[in-house]
This record gives structure tokens, sequence and C-alpha cells, in this order.
């Protein structure tokens, strides 16, 4: 893959690379990253990867990004009152001690694995 300039990467058939693939800045308009569709407000919504592209680097291997169909894209799943609350859930059940049960009002390090008043006591209690 050394070597590979802008002109290889137009591979629309797929025969180089195994899926249709476009240089940076040249894909389609139907096609779009996921980022692309996000600010559309769209998903791609469970369908396949349709193409790739590729932007060749210097002596490293090329920058890839992977494309979705627009017109197989979903709109982006609104927010309802209970994915709210699932949310809120989850995001109490990260701050939650698992040493003290208390809500930390922080997401617990999963490297202590708790809270810091838990993990270092000795400091607690000379501050
Ligand atoms: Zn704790």
């Amino acid at each position: 893959m050394s070597r590979l300039t802008l002109a290889d990467c137009f591979d629309p058939a797929g025969e180089r690379f195994g899926i249709p693939t476009y240089p940076w800045r040249y894909a389609p308009e139907d096609l779009a990253t996921r980022r692309q569709l996000r600010i559309r407000g769209l998903r791609p919504g469970g369908q396949d990867i349709a193409a790739q592209i590729l932007r060749p680097r210097r002596r490293r291997e090329p920058l890839t990004a992977y494309l979705y169909r627009v017109d197989l894209a979903r709109p982006v799943r609104p927010m309802t009152p209970a994915r709210w609350a699932a949310l809120a859930k989850a995001n109490a059940a990260r701050r939650r001690c698992p040493e003290c049960g208390r809500d930390a009002g922080y997401v617990i390090p999963p490297t202590l694995g708790m809270c810091v008043t838990c993990a270092y006591p000795e400091e607690q209690r000379a501050a």
C-alpha cells in the first residue's frame, strides 16, 4: 500500500480494493461519511458500508473513511423522555462508588474503580 497516489485511489468498481474506492474529496454526492450524515441529521441506519475514501499519506498507511448511501440513511432518533431517563440512569450508575455506595458527583475513574475519597482515605483525613 506504499507509494499510493491519489489516482490509485480511484477505484469505483472496487477491483483493486474490494469495495468501491474514491480519492479524498472525490466521492460522489450520494455517498457520505458517518460524520457528514450526522451534520444532516442522519445516521447509516444499519446499512452496510457502500464505499470508502482513501487519502494517501507520505510513508504511512492511507487514511480511510467509510461511506454510506445517503438515500438509505435514516433520521437520527429524537430524544424521548424515556431515552433521557435511561441516559440519566446510566450516568448516575457511572458516578456511584462501588465501595461506599455514594454518588461521587463525578464519573468514577476506571483506573481507581472507586471514588477518590475511598481510594485515598489518608489524604482526605489530612486535608
Ligand atoms: Zn467511595
